[in-house]
């Protein structure tokens, strides 16, 4: 049997995930649970319903087949509690307002689909990224595509939190030419509060990349009053003085909360904090410069 995938998007021309013009292929399912999350819909593993109610013209199709909808006072409402995520009202939804979330995808046919802008990777120096979600969380899929994507001559990115075995990270390692790899925060308190999980996995995990001079961008998604603070900057610079291959290469991710919308589509509690970070940027890339870092903005 080939080997499949679960999915949410594959977005083109994406620009933001490491060299050049990239296509990115999000993975459905992710161990950490971030409050600032931009991609909640990635979160667990299995499908689920998305309703983008500012899609709805209210026609009630919905309704026809399945009795968890309902059309009240103008109004379309739903009662998600022991939605199969079977998608026959996705089927019977004229306007798009309702969508399946999480797709199967087979090895061949990411391929096929991941290779269609070649051209734009050779000119750009840009390749094909796996994002999510944590895409290690299917390590055959993600090591059966880049494995192909690579003897093809394809840049090949992994975009990852770290939270998974090491055994995961060996699988996909010898057809990865550039790991995308996020810190949240080295104090392990200060992650816990922002994801959920400790740190302690993630941290040796990277530890050992580095020790195997594997090509690495660290990415730094901060957030105001969370994890961005003189102490929590300091503690990244002197974790980040101790690897082997230096100066390390890093990217300040300034979070906004633009991605709120998601999580009603989805009906996921909102967690994200209110607030942007951007301003803080330069201040912070002032004070890791104290350190062997490259900052990448
Ligand atoms: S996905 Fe299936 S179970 Fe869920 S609301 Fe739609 S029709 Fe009903
Ligand atoms: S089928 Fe779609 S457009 Fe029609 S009421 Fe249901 S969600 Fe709205």
């Amino acid at each position: 049997m080939e080997t499949e995938g679960i999915y949410t998007d594959i977005k083109p021309f994406a620009v933001h995930d490491g060299p050049g013009i990239r296509t990115t292929l999000f993975l459905k399912g992710c161990p950490l649970r971030c409050i600032w999350c931009h991609n909640p819909e990635t979160i667990h593993r299995e499908p689920e319903l998305e309703l983008t109610a500012s899609r709805c013209i209210l026609c009630g199709k919905c309704a026809e087949v399945c009795p968890r909808h309902r059309i009240e006072n103008g109004i379309h409402c739903m009662d998600r509690a022991g939605c199969t995520a079977c998608g026959k009202c996705a089927e019977a939804c004229p306007s798009g307002a309702l969508q399946i979330c999480g797709q199967k995808i087979t090895v061949a046919e990411a391929f096929r689909i991941l290779t269609a802008d070649r051209m734009f990777y050779e000119t750009s120096g840009g390749g094909v990224t796996l994002s999510g979600g944590e895409p290690l969380l299917q390590p055959e899929f993600c090591a059966e595509l880049f494995r192909k994507l690579h003897e093809s001559g394809i840049h090949t990115a992994l975009d990852t939190c770290g939270n998974v075995s090491w055994r995961n990270f060996e699988r996909v390692l010898p057809w990865t030419d550039l790991v995308l790899f996020d810190v949240k925060g080295i104090d392990p308190e200060v992650h816990r509060k922002c994801t959920g999980s400790a740190n302690g996995v993630i941290l040796e995990n990277l530890r050992k990349l580095d020790a195997q001079g594997i090509s690495l961008e660290i990415r730094m998604p901060l957030m105001p009053g969370w994890n961005d603070s003189e102490e929590d900057i300091r503690k990244a610079g002197e974790f980040f003085a101790r690897f082997r291959n230096g100066p390390v290469r890093v990217r300040l991710l300034a979070c906004h909360d633009l991605a709120r919308s998601k999580y009603a589509a989805i009906g996921a509690p909102d967690t994200m904090p209110h607030g942007v970070s951007l301003a803080r940027i330069p201040g912070i890339a002032k004070m890791l410069s104290r350190y062997p870092v490259r900052i990448m903005n």
